[in-house]
């Protein structure tokens, strides 16, 4: 029986900050499926700060979201119907085809993934994307030894707060996060392991910086970009370690900002600054996965999600994570049957 399905739509391109009017919500039916493909019904749906780079027309290392198509992006769900006898219905996976109910798909699109090593959503966060951005930027990219002084900035999110917990485990003497807000700082210290929060809402990024760091900073990790770039390149010790991994302060900028001014800096300093993308670390998922698991199983690695209900909530989701209302990953989770 074929499935009533919702799916979101880019029917405009955003300026600025993405407004509902350049989305629309719409019904289609997704077909039984033919021999050889398969049917999910997403369970969560994953929204991220770089889906906000494919709303723009403009050539990216993903492809920009087609106006009035339907979105796509990570989701976990469950297999509803099958012409494909090695993906059987009851199958849990993970696949690309987010932002709606349900998926026809074939099994090479989708990764099937062992709910009984971690809750299916898990796959969306710490043993996805997240969890291995953050393990490689502070294993491959800008390498922690013994003893660094590690900042993070987007310190509560979905790849902060687990990197954070990361470089104390890969020896850092010391980790310095930023998150916007007083109580996402007091999770930085209680919950997620960092020895110190700041909180960049109260303004002076670099001023709170060298406070916390009088013997500067061995390894950054940047999620945020501008101010926070510019101030981590101020305390950054000789042959420093950048692990440039986002820059969500100009995702909606509508011009492009001045570089950091204390860019000069790294000439003398030799920073490394070296850009970030995941798809270039996909060989340590195993590795990883392995690791990530045992802490988690022994209670040493804290994965927080937030977790909003319904398909008809994905663009708010998308637009409050933009806005920082999430603590860890930020998914939407949907009627499971
Ligand atoms: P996230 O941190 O869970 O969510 C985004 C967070 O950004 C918000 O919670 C908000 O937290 C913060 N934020 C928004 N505007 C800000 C601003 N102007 N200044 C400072 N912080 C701001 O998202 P995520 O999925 O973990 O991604 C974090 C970063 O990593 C993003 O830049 C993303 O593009 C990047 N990323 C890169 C790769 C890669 O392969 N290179 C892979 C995954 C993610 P506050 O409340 O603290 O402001």
């Amino acid at each position: 029986m074929p499935f009533s399905n919702r799916e979101w739509h880019l029917v405009a391109r955003p300026v600025g900050e993405p407004k509902a009017s350049d989305f629309a919500l719409v019904t289609t039916t997704v077909p039984d499926p033919g021999p050889g493909q398969i049917v999910v019904r997403n369970d969560f749906l994953s929204v991220d700060p770089y889906m906000r780079g494919r709303m723009d027309d403009r050539e990216s290392y993903v492809p920009p979201f087609g106006l009035a198509e339907p979105m796509t992006g990570s989701a976990a769900g469950t297999v509803v119907a099958s012409q494909a006898p090695d993906v059987p219905v009851g199958t849990k996976v993970t696949h690309f085809l987010g932002w709606r109910e349900y998926a026809l798909l074939t099994p090479a699109d989708v990764q099937l993934v062992d709910a009984e090593i971690a809750p299916l959503q898990a796959y969306l966060g710490v043993f996805g994307t997240t969890g291995l951005t953050a393990w490689a930027s502070l294993t491959e990219v800008a390498p922690v030894k013994e003893g660094d002084v590690v900042f993070i900035s987007g310190a509560a999110g979905a790849v902060g707060s687990v990197a954070g917990q990361f470089a104390r485990k890969l020896g850092a003497s010391k980790v310095i996060g930023s998150a916007g807000g007083p109580v996402k700082a007091k999770r930085l210290t209680e919950d997620f392991g960092f020895d110190v929060a700041l909180d960049y809402r109260e303004g002076d990024i670099a001023g709170q910086l060298a406070t916390a760091a009088p013997e500067g900073i061995d390894v950054y990790l940047d999620n945020v970009g501008g101010d926070h770039l510019d101030a981590a390149l101020q305390v950054m010790n000789l042959r420093g370690r950048v692990a440039l991994v986002g820059a969500i302060s100009v995702y909606n900028a509508t011009e492009l900002p001045a570089g950091p001014p204390h860019l000069p800096l790294a000439i003398g300093k030799r920073i490394n600054l070296r850009g970030m993308n995941v798809s270039d670390h996909f060989h340590l998922v195993g590795d990883f996965a392995r690791q990530a698991g045992g802490w988690l199983a022994d209670g040493s690695l804290i994965a927080d999600e937030t977790v909003v209900d319904g398909i008809e909530n994905t663009l708010d989701a998308f637009q409050a994570m933009m806005r920082g209302a999430n603590t860890g990953k930020m998914l939407v989770r949907l009627p499971q049957a």
